[in-house]
């Protein structure tokens, strides 16, 4: 039986306050149903941008309580389909994205959407569904969810899509899984501050490894393994993505630190997920013909 989550249960924090509202057991397929990031407060162009309530932004649905899952295991969400809406949208918000400094108005374009197409104007592009925030709650703060950190969150990562895996690391009870954000398509990066912006639905099967987790979220799809880093500032980011993946390749490989760094310049590609959350999101990909899910546990 698959259960299903409705996108009535949103929450804006990652809190291990929420409560949960269904719960799982490993193996288990859930439906997550979710709202866009707006919250379904833009329905057209002419729409304004000021009206938006921003205490109504950015929610995820859930959370989700997973059975047996507690601090210091990884729990691991298997995406197995995305669905989205016909309908998205993209909006310019004054002072936001890549170039904040620059003078613009704020402006709506609606998109129409498929599971294969985004029709921006006359242009048709590949759609890629996929997952803006998703993440687990954090042991003790709370956390906003158009945020990002170790526990997941507004990651905005464009390879987060049907076919991969998601592991997270999980610090309180029941590990409180949420999420939200759905993008028909996005660019690494995500320059302008949105994506192809819509609702719609996540089918996923929940798994839980035990007593072990990753520094970070890790995602892997049937190419490669790729490390979910941030930092406040890009360089930070890319530091931060950059050492998990030399260490990861130094006990992998057995290699001393110069001989994994110099491998890290030929096997490690470091992507952008995007530029415009509070904090910078990296992530560095390596192909499984070099590592598998397991080298990325036990390393603190
Ligand atoms: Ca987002
Ligand atoms: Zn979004």
């Amino acid at each position: 039986m698959v259960k299903r989550i409705s996108k009535t249960n949103v929450i804006y924090k990652f809190s291990a306050k929420n409560k949960p509202v269904e719960t799982a057991s490993p193996g288990d397929l859930i439906i997550f149903e979710t709202i866009d990031c707006l919250g379904g407060q833009i329905r057209n162009e002419n729409d304004s941008i000021s009206a938006i309530d921003w205490s109504r932004v950015n929610g995820a649905t859930g959370p989700l309580y997973v059975k047996g899952a507690e601090p210091g295991d990884t729990l691991a969400v298997e995406i197995l389909d995305i669905s989205v809406d016909d309908k998205a949208f993209l909006v310019t918000v004054p002072g936001n994205g890549v170039l904040s400094n620059l003078k613009f108005s704020s402006k709506i374009k609606m998109l129409k959407t498929s599971k294969y197409t985004t029709n921006f104007s006359s242009l048709r592009i590949k759609s890629n569904p996929m997952i803006g925030t998703i993440g687990v709650a954090p042991a003790y703060d709370e956390i906003p969810c158009g945020d990002l950190g170790r526990h997941g969150g507004n990651m905005d990562v464009p390879i987060l899509n049907a076919g991969s895996i998601l592991y997270l690391p999980v610090t309180v009870e029941g590990a409180l899984l949420a999420l939200g954000d759905l993008h028909a398509v996005q660019a690494d990066g995500e320059l302008c501050v949105s994506a192809a912006e819509t609702s719609g639905e996540v089918l996923v099967r929940i798994n839980l490894i035990k007593k072990r987790q990753p520094r970070f979220p890790i995602l892997e799809n049937k190419d490669i393994i790729a490390i979910l880093a941030f930092g406040n500032t890009i360089d930070e980011a890319i530091r931060a993505a950059t050492e998990y993946a030399v260490e990861t390749l130094m006990i992998s490989h057995k290699l001393s630190f110069e001989e994994a760094y110099m491998l890290g310049s030929l096997i490690v590609n470091l992507r952008i997920n995007q530029l415009v959350d509070p904090k910078k999101g990296v992530r560095a990909e390596i192909s499984k013909d070099f590592v598998k899910f397991e080298d990325f546990l036990g390393i603190k």
